[in-house]
């Protein structure tokens, strides 16, 4: 039986589904696309990639929905940063989003919804929130009404009169309470806006995430996922503002994972911006990364570093000498089983993890369930979403080094002036379809497709 703990609850409990027809429906809080992804990117979506594979392997199917934030605060600045219009900004890093996506072996998304392409639905909603008075409209824009639902901080177990207490400083004369958070806002100067009847403006973060997931979902649904970090403010106004809209209960069950950590890590010109997901993915097997993940609870945040990084990839190594190429039918049931029940226990992948490596152990004492142990190895690599690789592994390592110190190489010609000759393996890299670019922080390269 799946456990789940649930941030809602703060229990560990046991998944049952909301509809009788099978199927698991899941909503995934997105990227807001002002910028590439990063590492927290990758982390959201193989836990999520997680969560789906196990419900899988417990005989139900999914239902799941990725969101693009894609009309922002921080796109607006980034527009004005750049004077690129915000829809070319955000098509770029979605684009970005859907190449580093391919990469990762992910369990695709039944839908990918645009906040831009669901104005409607949004206005809608707070329609809905006006017209039963918990929304109200001040000068242009429209807030949500916090007082008027009783189980606010329930999710993130905060208490209503500490929050106000520690709101005070920020007191906005626009809102009746300094709690209340904008659903609507009213155009300004030189901002992109959408009509609507409570004025020219654009929607808020939060009414995003209701309008989408209902859409897609109903208006109940299962599992509801994103990062630690949303659990406040903006989980818990997708509660206040969905259950408000529509007096039912809007998701069963609500699971954070950990944050990842880049203060132990010193940034290096040689290694560039080594936590972008592109730029990780040129260094490490997709392989490599999941596992590096997978070794860390989905709860717990993870100290980021290039040397843990480095020894997964040896661990990797390890693993994949011992998967067989061509899978026999026989597996060590017992074996399989403690795997899954480790999972089921809050998807412990560190457990599972632990599983596999004393599997590879017991391969090398050269027992003469040898063949056997290969087998399960092998089924349970690939059931934590582990892809085996068509291409030499290892060769594909060697180059990815031989590159890197290409490239080091290249670094040291230009800081000594000899740029002839850092042209010279710039297009020599190039003729092979290796393309480097020139970044603020240090060359980044990809394979041509
Ligand atoms: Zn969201």
């Amino acid at each position: 039986m799946l456990k789940i703990y649930n941030t809602l609850t703060k229990k560990l409990e046991n998944f049952e589904p909301v509809s009788k027809d099978n199927i698991v429906r899941l909503y995934s809080c997105g990227m807001t696309v002002q910028d590439s992804p990063h590492i927290g990117h990758i982390r959201a979506l193989i836990t999520v990639d997680i969560v789906k594979r196990i419900l899988i392997l417990n005989g139900f199917k999914t239902y799941s929905v990725y969101n693009f934030t894609d009309i922002d605060d921080k796109l607006i600045i980034k527009m004005k940063e750049s004077g690129v219009d915000y829809r070319i900004i955000s098509q770029k890093n979605i684009d970005k989003f859907f190449d580093v996506f391919k990469s990762l072996n992910v369990l695709d998304f039944d839908v990918y919804p645009r906040a831009t392409l669901h104005i409607e639905e949004i206005i809608d909603l707070i329609e809905r929130l006006m017209d039963k008075g918990y929304a109200y409209k001040s000068k242009d824009d429209v807030y949500f009404r916090v007082n008027s639902f009783k189980n606010y901080g329930a999710l993130s177990g905060k208490n209503i009169d500490e929050l106000v207490e520690g709101k005070r400083i920020e007191l906005n004369e626009n809102k009746e309470n300094p709690l209340d958070f904008v659903l609507w806002k009213g155009v300004k100067e030189d901002e992109p806006f959408w009509y609507s009847p409570f004025g020219k403006g654009r929607p808020g973060w939060h009414i995003e995430c209701s309008a989408m997931s209902m859409k897609y979902l109903g208006e109940t649904f299962d599992i509801h996922t994103g990062g630690q970090d949303l659990i406040f403010p903006h989980h818990e106004n997708e509660i206040a503002q969905s259950e408000c809209a529509t007096e039912k209960k809007f998701v069963k069950y609500w699971i954070h994972n950990g944050m990842v950590n880049l203060k132990g890590e010193k940034m290096s010109k040689s290694l560039g911006n080594v936590y972008g997901a592109k730029e990780l993915l040129n260094r490490y097997s997709p392989n490599v990364i999941r596992l590096f993940l997978l070794k860390t609870h989905y709860r717990k945040d993870i100290e980021f570093s290039v040397e843990r990084l480095d020894e997964s990839q040896s661990a990797y190594k390890r693993l994949i000498e011992n998967i067989p190429k061509n899978d026999e039918e026989k597996i060590d049931e017992k074996l399989f089983f403690d795997f899954i029940d480790a999972l089921n226990d809050d998807f412990n992948t560190p457990q599972a993890i632990g599983i596999l490596f004393e599997t590879v152990n017991r391969i090398n004492l050269k027992q003469n369930d040898e063949n056997i142990l290969k087998n399960t190895l092998s089924k349970m690599f690939s059931s934590l979403g582990f892809k085996m690789e068509e291409k030499n592994e290892r060769k594909d390592d060697l180059s990815k080094t031989l590159i890197e110190i290409l490239l080091d190489v290249r670094d040291r010609l230009k800081k000594e002036k000899l740029y002839d000759m850092a042209d010279s393996i710039r297009e020599r890299l190039n003729e092979n379809k290796i393309i480097v670019n020139d970044l603020k922080d240090g060359a980044v390269w990809k394979i041509e497709d």
